[in-house]
């Protein structure tokens, strides 16, 4: 993020951050996720081809990179989209996303006014232990971003903001940063409220001694699940994990499911890691097999957000034209 200390370093570095989102392990398009997405690729194509030798392209260039995906509007808009929004959101973000630090240090003071300052570890340090923080750090970020995701489709207000995501007509791994700011900034602060919160507990019942195991800068469950074909669940191609594994986790194929817009699929699987959540809550769908369908949005509305400047401002026009209308039949009542 931007250091305003020094503004023209900040812009400098702004302008490199479209090509350094592939380069750094904590973005979803790092280099080493887009390659193991493809590896996943290539598996699901040879599963495919066998299946169905008539049926499946027989290159899998052809197979994986149809012009009819990358070249389609909604795709050009996406890369536009990326281009713009990672040097903005550089600039920008850090004027409304708080850090895990900022909530983990006072949440940390509030235990130790609480229950006075640790003489020891409650937890015993060890592998057990970190183990543990790796996977409760994991599960409750998971479980927020599940509950905002799922607010992000119950509250009018927000689904504008939302639709910006849905509105793709196609996707590939770009696709993932189709978001609204807005939307974006709710998730950071959701994250950093949760993580700052779930350290400091963990913080104060090891006496500082436990830690979450990370690799190359991100925790392991994350990386596992970055390394699993996260990449996919933005692309065409169906990655379908077995059905008593979907009850738990989130495969690329449930993910498309999510942004399908036919009816049976509407409001379905918004989990990102684990889906879990979504069988708890009654919003699971795990696909059948062969199970065909569009994506996009049910009112018709997606080609109009494919462009840059749509993608900002039509969420905000339509929350003013959504307000207008609740004010007109407000008053239509009372009258
Ligand atoms: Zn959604
Ligand atoms: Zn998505």
């Amino acid at each position: 993020m931007a250091d305003w200390q020094n503004p023209w370093q900040a812009i400098r570095s702004a302008f490199f951050e479209p090509v350094r989102y592939f380069t750094d392990p904590t973005e979803r398009v790092y280099l080493l996720y887009l390659a193991s997405g493809l590896i996943c690729a290539i598996a699901v194509f040879m599963i495919a081809r066998r299946r169905d030798p008539a049926n499946t392209p027989r290159s899998f260039l052809a197979y994986l990179f149809p012009r009819r995906i990358y070249l389609h509007p909604s795709a050009r808009a996406d890369y536009w989209f990326f281009l713009i929004d990672r040097v903005l959101s550089f600039l920008v973000l850090p004027f409304f996303v708080i850090l895990i630090p900022a909530v983990a240090r006072p949440a940390y003071s509030l235990l130790v006014i609480l229950f006075g300052t640790p003489t020891g570890p409650l937890l015993a340090p060890g592998l057990g232990t970190n183990l543990l923080i790796t996977l409760v750090a994991a599960l409750a970020v998971d479980l927020a971003l599940w509950w905002i995701h799922y607010l992000h489709h119950r509250i009018p207000v927000l689904w504008e903001f939302h639709k910006v995501h849905h509105s793709a007509e196609v996707m590939t791994p770009i696709t993932a940063y189709r978001m609204h700011p807005v939307e974006v900034i709710l998730n950071l602060n959701l994250t950093a409220l949760v993580s700052g919160l779930v350290f400091a507990a963990f913080q104060y019942l090891t006496a500082n001694s436990g830690m979450v195991y990370s690799v190359i800068g991100v925790d392991v469950v994350t990386l596992l699940f970055l390394l699993f074909g996260f990449n996919l669940r933005h692309s065409h191609v169906p990655m379908a994990y077995p059905r008593s594994i979907s009850y738990f986790l989130v495969s690329p194929w449930m993910h498309q499911v999510h942004h399908s817009c036919e009816k049976r699929h509407i409001d379905k699987n918004m989990g990102f890691i684990f889906s879990i959540w979504d069988w708890m809550f009654g919003t699971l769908y795990i696909p059948a097999r062969g199970e065909t369908f569009v994506i996009g949005l049910d009112s018709g509305e997606a080609p109009k957000f494919h462009s840059v400047a749509a993608m900002y401002l039509r969420p905000f026009r339509n929350v003013l034209a959504r307000l207008g209308r609740e004010e007109k039949a407000t008053s239509s009542k009372s009258s």
